[in-house]
């Protein structure tokens, strides 16, 4: 495994060295940001590491010519900066067609350091897009489900599908790794196509049992302005006999559509249609006051990085309480995301939102215990 780091403290390099000795992986530092971009182009690594808060290194610039390069290695950010910034540079940097990974809070920890380093993209022998494909064919892709929550009843009212890849040496691998392939590399439309067709297949199968929760699907920019996006969604929903106003469609990346009014165009095609439309992640990335305003969206989803920090940061509890604000003007519904105690999920319940999301009450699960689950919410 080949590690590259930069950074500005010659100090913080040697640190990264030793860690990488000790995971067994072959490493090299630099402080120079030209000299970083020509190892990473040269030596291919797996993992990149950077911090982004360098004097003069504008860090939105070097990712954007990293996706130019086209490097396929997994970019691990680190730094001192807040979470939150931090969260939204990796969300950039998935929007560029690059490989995410963890983000690493300085200061580091042998066990942080490892953990970003387990989640590997695999590279095995053939090219990755074309692991991707075999993947699709073999099966080893698999839904896993989470679940939206009456933050009031704590009935479940939704669960949204999230994609995994089951790989048969690296294990579950998630979709930062390898939606964004997906779609640079010409496999968008078919991994669209089988999530829809595994979730709406799911969601026929609850409804044997009595459940009709919503099913949300995340969806991407260039999925939605595909032509045959709406026709293929059709489709699958009268296959498996749901109705339109079961689905939603998350909106994932708004802010990087190539061709906005197609999208438009389609959002509006579908909610004509009675379905369901949220904007994911809402808060981070670019414009998303002007999308809610240009987009028919039925949903928000407060992006977790504010709902992480709701207890200890005012800026947080600011922006969410504002996002409410918003929602409640404009008649929309809200779901929070993120929520990992009971006491966020009072604070927000008491501020007017109604649904949420997290591992405070369930982390995603295979569709065995989704299905248990659903059962006991609905008794
Ligand atoms: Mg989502």
């Amino acid at each position: 495994m080949r590690l590259l780091a930069m950074d500005d403290e010659p100090m913080m390099l040697r640190f990264v060295e030793r860690l990488a000795v000790q995971t067994g992986a072959e490493s090299r530092t630099t402080t120079d940001p030209p000299v970083f971009l020509r190892i990473a182009h040269e030596w291919a690594p797996d993992f990149v590491l950077i911090d982004l808060q360098m004097p003069n290194l504008d860090g939105l610039q070097l990712l954007r010519e990293l996706a130019c390069r086209r490097c396929s290695a997994t970019i691990v950010l680190m730094s001192a900066f807040e979470p939150m910034v931090l969260e939204t540079m990796r969300r950039i940097g998935t929007s560029f067609g690059l490989s995410m990974g963890d983000v690493l809070q300085k200061p580091m920890t042998v066990a942080s350091f490892a953990r970003a380093l387990a989640h590997k993209m695999p590279t095995s022998g053939l090219s990755r897009i074309d692991a991707l494909s075999q993947a699709i064919d073999r099966g080893e892709l698999v839904l896993h489900w989470q679940p939206i929550v009456d933050l009031t009843s704590k009935q479940i009212t939704g669960m949204e599908a999230l994609c995994r890849w089951q790989h048969p040496d690296l294990g579950l691998v998630y979709p930062d790794s390898f939606v964004p392939l997906a779609e640079t590399g010409g496999l968008g439309q078919r991994l669209s196509a089988w999530v829809l067709d595994q979730a709406f297949a799911q969601a026929a199968i609850w409804s044997c049992y009595g459940v009709r929760p919503t099913i949300s699907i995340n969806v991407s920019p260039e999925t939605f302005e595909a032509t045959e996006f709406a026709d293929v969604l059709e489709a699958q929903r009268i296959e498996h006999g749901l109705t339109a106003d079961q689905i939603c469609l998350e909106l994932t990346e708004a802010s990087t559509a190539r061709n906005p009014t197609r999208l438009r165009e389609t959002m509006t095609h579908l909610r004509q249609a009675n379905y369901r439309v949220a904007l994911d992640h809402f808060g981070t990335g670019s414009s998303t006051l002007q999308l809610i305003e240009s987009l028919p969206c039925t949903e928000l989803k407060i992006d977790k990085s504010f709902v992480l920090h709701l207890m200890d940061s005012e800026d947080a509890t600011a922006i969410v309480r504002a996002i409410l604000a918003l929602a409640s003007a404009l008649n929309v519904q809200v779901i929070a995301e993120g929520i990992e105690s009971d006491e966020v999920a009072c604070t927000l319940q008491a501020s007017g939102c109604r649904l949420g999301q997290g591992y405070w009450f369930a982390r995603p699960m295979p569709a065995a215990s989704a299905t248990v689950l659903l059962r006991r919410s609905a008794a």
